[in-house]
């Protein structure tokens, strides 16, 4: 008997925590038209120079953008929520701050692409024309260099240069030394201005992906970014919900893209509407849904 009910009692248990598992399970799965989804705050890279309370408060608005044409929330903030945000630093915000530090006006228009591009030309022709100076110039500089030591060797198997050729080999070894720093100095210049034009492919593409324009080709400069460019991303990984925003410009464009990602949370696709929130490019800085954002949503709750 005692044997049977320790049985019972472990059962009892095993049932009790596989319940318990189904409740916070159940509890978890996201029923975005019944009871707000929650979210949390993740990693938010310094290098932005947004605070957390000022991130915090363009999610707010972005969910408030969801909300307001259904009247309630349809997310809420909490210590463990569901969907963790972050705000990422990489390649394509390094590069539009490296360009904006050497005075580079940079908006995500088409003129402001016709420009970038332009000016990329013109610094791809400065390259080639530097490198071929620099070529040119490290070719000579070897020449002499080999020269030299070809002489110096020379003299070293008959036991030595005479006083005055020792002269000479050494005056001539010393003039080398401000030719090879004037080298190295062009060498990083040019490293520089590799860097500039990276950058300006990284930007001119970012414009172009979202403004449906022509991509620059950019495997001259052995760039190896991929084409894929986005400001965003939803993802649903191994049960784990996230919500990455890449870039930001301005509060405007980061609310935007913020709800963009939301809208993919509640289980939206992209939307054909240019005007929409969930079109797959942003168009506009406007802070409300379009209709068919609207139509999207009711039609995936089943609200009439
Ligand atoms: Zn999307």
């Amino acid at each position: 008997m005692l044997k049977s009910s320790k049985t019972i009692g472990w059962k009892f248990f095993f049932l009790l925590a596989i319940l318990l598992v189904a409740i916070v399970s159940f509890m978890r799965t996201p029923k975005p038209c019944q009871e707000p989804i929650t979210y949390r705050l993740g990693k938010i890279d310094e290098r932005f120079n947004l605070s957390r309370e000022e991130f915090r408060t363009g999610i707010k608005m972005a969910t408030a953008m969801w909300g307001k044409p259904f009247s309630r929330d349809l997310f809420r903030e909490e210590a463990d929520g569901a969907i963790e945000i972050n705000l990422l630093y990489d390649y394509r915000q390094e590069a539009t701050d490296s360009l904006k530090k050497l005075n580079y006006k940079i908006d995500r228009s088409k003129s402001s692409y016709e420009e970038l591009k332009s000016r990329l030309e013109n610094l791809k022709s400065e390259f080639e024309q530097k490198k071929a100076g620099l070529t040119n110039d490290f070719n000579s500089y070897n020449a002499k260099v080999h020269a030299i030591n070809a002489e110096t060797e020379s003299w070293n198997r008959r036991g030595g240069a005479p006083q005055n050729v020792h002269q000479r080999l050494t005056k001539e070894k010393e003039e080398l030394a401000p030719l090879n720093d004037n080298l190295r100095l062009r060498q990083e210049e040019m490293k520089i201005l590799v860097d500039t034009i990276n950058s300006l492919v990284v930007v001119i593409n970012e414009i172009a992906s979202n403004n449906n324009l022509d991509l620059v080709d950019h495997k001259n400069i052995g760039n190896t970014l991929g084409r894929e460019f986005c400001e965003g991303i939803y993802e649903y990984k191994n049960g784990k919900r996230s919500i990455t925003i890449y870039q930001y410009d301005n509060e405007y464009r980061l609310v935007r893209v913020l709800a963009h990602e939301f809208g993919h949370a509640l289980g939206l696709d992209h939307s054909k509407s240019d005007e929409a929130v969930m079109y797959p490019i942003i168009q506009s800085d406007s802070l409300t849904l379009a209709a068919d954002d609207i139509a999207a949503l009711k039609n995936r709750c089943k609200i009439q």
